[in-house]
């Protein structure tokens, strides 16, 4: 059975906001083309079935996010949303945060990922990882794929313990390409950048 959505467990420290994408001009462009890719990816995602939908209080919503590491931080899909109408506003800017405290720091229109926390934790890990995508597929939990690493223990989504467990496994790959399970709830798959991520989530596919 699936564990119901719950919202983000963390504190967040958000701030609501359209999104500025910086001053200068060339940052503004980068930041624009990575929500590009990230909106591009919850689609893909959406389209084979990785990011089901489940009902929360304002209605329909899709599981599954997707982050892009960022100067300040990563920029990562809000909550709740949905895969097949999700724009580039409906991307969080998370500008760091404390694991320990379960805390988040945010700027955006909606509020970051319930699971800001697991990305916040492989990012701080992983410094050569440059985006993480997160699924969910049961069927490919019953028999893990050789190759991915499975976390030690099982956590509720959204934790402190659950993004601790996630960035343990992430740790124990070299490298910064690789896919981990996440015991009894879903995968994430991370990469030097967004592209190399989805291809290492998609090659089960
Ligand atoms: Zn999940």
């Amino acid at each position: 059975m699936p564990e119901e959505y719950r919202g983000p467990r963390f504190e967040s420290r958000h701030t609501t906001a359209s999104p500025s994408y910086s001053a200068k001009p060339a940052i503004r462009k980068t930041e624009l083309e990575q929500r590009r890719l990230l909106v591009e990816c919850c689609r893909e995602f959406y389209k084979f079935g990785l990011s089901p939908e489940y009902t929360h209080a304002g209605g329909k919503g899709t599981a599954g996010n997707f982050s892009i590491r960022t100067k300040s931080g990563f920029l990562i899909t809000g909550t709740p949303k949905h895969a097949a109408t999700i724009d580039t506003e409906g991307l969080v800017n998370v500008h760091g945060g404390e694991l320990d405290k379960n805390k988040v720091i945010s700027t955006g229109l909606k509020l970051p990922s319930s699971e800001s926390l697991m990305h916040l934790a492989i990012y701080s890990a992983k410094p050569g990882v440059g985006a993480i995508v997160h699924w969910h597929d049961d069927k490919l939990l019953e028999k893990i794929p050789k190759g991915v690493v499975e976390t030690d223990g099982k956590a509720p989504a959204g934790t402190v313990e659950f993004a601790k467990l996630a960035a343990k496994a992430a740790q124990s790959i070299k490298g910064t390409t690789g896919v981990i399970a996440l015991k009894g709830h879903g995968f994430v798959a991370f990469g030097k950048d967004i592209d190399e991520a989805k291809r290492a989530a998609l090659k089960f596919y």
